[in-house]
């Protein structure tokens, strides 16, 4: 397995970083995960919008035109050229002396690999999620690989033989531990807007932009958690998730045994069209 690390391409027995890496002390550093299908880096564009928003965010300085050739170059290495494959690149804000406050002379060290996965086109996935309040801190639209938060909510839906803990603070449903999470409530999808309690997924722009050029009208208003027993379906977004259907939140069945809504339907069936015709990087 090849990885790339500030520059070079190694074996991953031989990238080495610092323990005083400021990724490893403090979780201080940004991520994206992107998918390439069928020759493409999907929504390359907005992951790398996002990547330079959250750059800027946490006061990274980091030039990111040079991305696309060592994505190539690690791409090429890893005898993925012609594959479907998942991408994964982060930047941390590099080494420096144990201090809180951001050091004045760090170099940010920047990590990626990639391995090889095709999404499947039929998402059957029918997921049963369970519900827990978002302790997470208020900062949520930044991609941060301190994911604790996350990785404890996550196992937690893991121990219960769920797929997924969706999230709910002050009252409302924000989003799941590892994906956007979707209502649909008499035709009208609705999803919690993308503020500083979510991290706005690359799928939930996507999704967002198919209802509109299927005139699906969107709210972008949080459900209640009073209000879900009125809600007609209830679906998840991500990456690697794509866009799926919920069966089952707690104990509330809103499609029993390999039924979805239409709506989600629908949406998935759009979904797999676009995989195929976005824009080439
Ligand atoms: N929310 C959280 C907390 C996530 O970790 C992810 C996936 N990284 C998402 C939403 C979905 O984002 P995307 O569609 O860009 O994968």
């Amino acid at each position: 397995e090849k990885v790339y690390l500030n520059g070079e391409i190694k074996d991953a027995h031989d990238a080495k970083i610092s323990v005083f890496d400021r990724g490893f002390i403090f979780g201080d550093g940004i991520y994206e995960v992107i998918a390439n299908i069928n020759g493409r880096l999907f929504y390359y564009d907005a992951h790398l919008d996002r990547l330079k928003d959250g750059l800027k965010k946490i006061n990274i300085e980091f030039d990111t035109s040079s991305l696309p050739k060592a994505i190539d170059a690690l791409i090429s290495a890893s005898n993925l050229k012609g594959q479907d494959y998942m991408l994964y690149i982060q930047i941390t804000r590099g080494v420096a002396p144990r201090k809180h406050a951001y050091p004045e002379t760090a170099i940010p060290t920047v990590m990626m690999f990639a391995f090889p996965k095709t999404l499947p086109d039929n998402n059957e996935v029918n997921a049963q999620v369970i519900t827990r309040n978002d302790f997470r801190w208020s900062r949520c639209d930044i991609k941060m690989t301190s994911l604790l938060g996350n990785v404890m909510l996550n196992d937690e839906a893991k121990q219960h033989d769920c797929y997924e803990t969706i999230m709910h603070r002050n009252g409302v449903f924000t989003e799941g531990s590892h994906c956007n999470l979707f209502f649909v409530k008499n035709g009208t999808v609705f999803t919690h807007p993308a503020d500083e309690f979510i991290l706005n997924g690359i799928t939930r722009i996507a999704v967002l932009e198919l209802c509109k050029s299927l005139n699906i009208e969107v709210k972008e208003t949080p459900i209640k958690t009073t209000d879900l027993l009125n809600v007609d379906e209830a679906f998840l977004t991500g990456t690697t998730v794509q866009i799926a259907s919920i069966q089952q939140i707690d104990d509330h069945i809103l499609y029993t045994e390999n039924k979805k809504g239409s709506v989600t339907k629908k949406l998935q069936e759009a979904f797999l069209k676009l995989k195929y015709t976005v824009t080439p990087l």
